[in-house]
């Protein structure tokens, strides 16, 4: 077994050494990162990578967006969560600056890689084990959905997790977790039962409902700021065969298409083993809209009255049928490449058909006006419908600090997201989303249709996260950062992602 480096170092020593973590860019910053990377390197030798080489290469661009390539002075692969540990004492003690990268998913720049600091870059942690009597998964933070969902299908089981494949497990569970079977079972989060963490202390703790347990609260929502989680155990649910699929349907559609997805976010709580994502799609290529939407039915009869709104409408194609979760997520795939820049938004209305309006007619008309000539542009909304239920199964689990207000849902949540191939036009397309967003909520306001909470997982930067928890929350998950990482470790030293702190 590797022996920690600097393990000798008490959390007084470290607290005494660093009476701020504040971090710049100054060359004493540097030469830390510098020493930082040599001294993981020498104890972990074949696990650091520096620039130049194939290694360091593929974990730096282990993204979902280019915009995320960053230029970290070194990465360290963690193979144990002794080995995340380990790094831990020897950054807090250099005082070298870091990041952390799961699934690469997040698509803002520096909040899961950094410049000048040690990635510290999650890959081979990537236990996936079965409990003995199949009630829970144990999934390391390496893992990305599909691989979760193909190691379950031989046992007929699911667990919450991303409804796109490639996506990462341990930034979807730290932001919640908006899954298929949600409306049945909650935020993934909320069916998480332990979580592994690696303190800023380097201890390394396993919190349960029992057992630090508002850790375990913390965690279900909280993001990055309380530490590193090296194992998650996920309620697994039957689920053998499903009914899912995407039906693309034409510009010409447009009023069956909008009444098909008020209908759902007003009355889909009826069935609540039915889920949809209906999108509005903008393709500069084609100059047109579309309408597409993932259809979901949680048995084996695909014929759904929940879903009849949806494949009534004439459609280009539609795929949906019967299939298994990892069948389906496999399939889509390769319509959510990596490599191509990308930037989302996040936006929040009561489900109706006022606001579904309000954002779509806004958004047509301003992408149209302003950025549909942008080379390899792609701009749509995602409708996420929140039923009731999603937020009663949260609150039956034990809550959690989204803390979203059951007596308003049910909910659209909406993701905006744009994607487009010229770095020139990075600057361009992060003011188009701040604006288009900014004049839909003012509108949505007026309306007296915006809701409160904003998933984090779907935000852009800058956009208010923790402000918008439920009750006190905020102050809550601001004193559980104080009592497990007093000296801010994963607030300044790691500087990268939602900070609870910042909020
Ligand atoms: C194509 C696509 C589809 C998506 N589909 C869904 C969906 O169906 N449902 C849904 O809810 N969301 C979805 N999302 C949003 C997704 O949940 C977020 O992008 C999420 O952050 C991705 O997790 P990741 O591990 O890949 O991210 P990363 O970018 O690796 O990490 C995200 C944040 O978490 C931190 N982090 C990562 N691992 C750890 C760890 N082990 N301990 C502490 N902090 C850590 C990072 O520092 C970073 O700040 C989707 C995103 C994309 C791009």
């Amino acid at each position: 077994m590797k022996l920690p480096i600097l393990a000798s170092l008490s959390l007084a020593t470290v607290s005494a050494a660093l009476p701020s973590l504040d971090v710049e860019r100054s060359a004493a910053t540097i030469n830390s990162t510098v020493l930082a990377c040599d001294a993981l390197k020498l104890v972990f030798k074949s696990q650091v990578f520096f620039p130049g080489s194939t290694n360091y290469t593929a974990e730096n661009e282990h993204f979902w967006t280019p915009t995320d390539y960053l230029s970290p002075a070194c990465v360290f692969t963690p193979k144990s969560a002794l080995d995340v540990s380990a790094a831990i004492l020897t950054l807090v003690g250099l005082k070298a600056p870091f990041a952390v990268r799961g699934g690469g998913h997040m698509p803002i720049p520096g909040y899961a890689n950094t410049i000048g600091g040690v990635l510290i870059a999650l890959t081979d942690l990537n236990t996936i084990q079965l409990s003995a009597d199949k009630s829970y998964v144990s999934v390391g933070p390496g893992r990305r959905w599909e691989e979760v969902y193909a190691y379950l299908e031989p046992y007929g089981l699911v667990v919450l997790g991303g409804r796109v494949g490639i996506v990462g497990v341990p930034g979807l569970l730290l932001g919640g977790g908006i899954s298929f079977y949600s409306n049945q079972h909650g935020f993934a989060s909320d069916n998480v039962i332990a979580y592994e963490v690696v303190l800023a202390t380097g201890i390394i703790v396993v919190a349960t409902a029992t057992q630090y347990s508002d850790l375990f609260w913390a965690l279900k929502g909280g993001g990055n700021s309380f530490g590193i989680v090296t194992r998650f155990d996920l309620l697994s649910y039957s689920s053998p065969t499903v009914c899912a699929g995407i039906t693309e349907i034409p510009s010409t559609e447009k009023d069956l298409f909008l009444s098909a997805v008020a209908n759902f976010g007003q009355y889909g709580s009826a069935d609540s083993k039915a889920a949809v994502i209906p999108s509005i799609f903008m393709l500069g290529s084609l100059n047109e809209t579309i309408y597409t939407s993932a259809l979901f039915y949680d048995g084996t009869n695909c014929n759904q009255p929940a879903l009849a709104n949806f494949t009534a409408i004439p459609a280009l194609e539609n795929t949906y049928g019967p299939t298994t979760l990892a069948t389906y997520v496999e399939g889509t795939d390769a319509l959510i490449a990596d490599g191509t820049r990308q930037v989302f938004r996040v936006i929040s209305s009561f489900a109706n058909a006022e606001a579904l309006s309000i954002v779509h007619d806004t958004f047509v008309e301003e992408v149209t006006a302003n950025i549909l000539n942008v080379a390899g542009i792609q701009a749509s909304v995602a409708f996420q419908p929140v039923t009731k239920n999603f937020i009663q199964q949260g609150i039956n689990k034990g809550g959690n600090p989204q803390g979203v207000d059951i007596t308003k849902a049910p909910y659209f949540w909406m993701v905006e997201n744009f994607s487009w191939t010229d770095p020139a036009d990075d600057a361009k397309i992060a003011a188009f989303a701040a604006s288009v967003t900014d004049t839909i909520q003012a509108k949505l306001v007026a309306a007296g249709q915006a809701a409160q909470y904003h998933y984090m997982n779907d935000a852009g930067l800058g956009q208010e996260i923790f402000q918008n928890y439920g009750g006190t929350n905020l102050a809550k998950l601001k004193a559980i950062r104080a009592k497990y990482d007093p000296l801010k470790v994963y607030t300044n030293l790691m500087p990268g992602g939602w900070k609870v702190d910042a909020a």
